[in-house]
């Protein structure tokens, strides 16, 4: 994260990004910020499987490898099919129903079907 400027009317540091402006929550001055390069900050990020296609939700998927279920019995197999998938973010970004039930695996063991 880039730090903060502090504001140029009133030189507080209690200044905060809103839009494409900042703001200083002290006197109220607003200023446009310039060059700012992390407008996309709170975008999800976008989830790829081991090819690079990017997922979304409700995609079907296949598994590329056989993955042991972490505190579990289960091993999900390799070309299992997974529909409908659920992006959730994270480093496990895919929530995936099976028959085994429902496991959070990485987009890197997974392939768009
Ligand atoms: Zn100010």
């Amino acid at each position: 994260m880039n730090a903060l400027p502090a504001c140029p009317h009133c030189a507080s540091d209690n200044t905060y990004p809103d839009g494409d402006l900042y703001i200083c929550a002290d006197c109220g001055y607003e200023w446009p910020q310039s060059g700012s390069a992390d407008q996309d900050a709170d975008a999800l990020p976008i989830v790829k499987d081991a090819n690079g296609q990017p997922l979304s939700d409700g995609d079907s998927v296949v598994l590329i490898k056989d993955l042991k279920v972490k505190g579990t019995s289960t091993t999900l197999k390799v070309g299992t099919k997974i529909k409908g998938i659920r992006l959730v973010g994270g480093d496990h970004a895919v929530d995936c129903k099976t028959e085994a039930g429902s496991f959070l695996l990485k987009a890197e063991f997974l392939k768009k079907a």
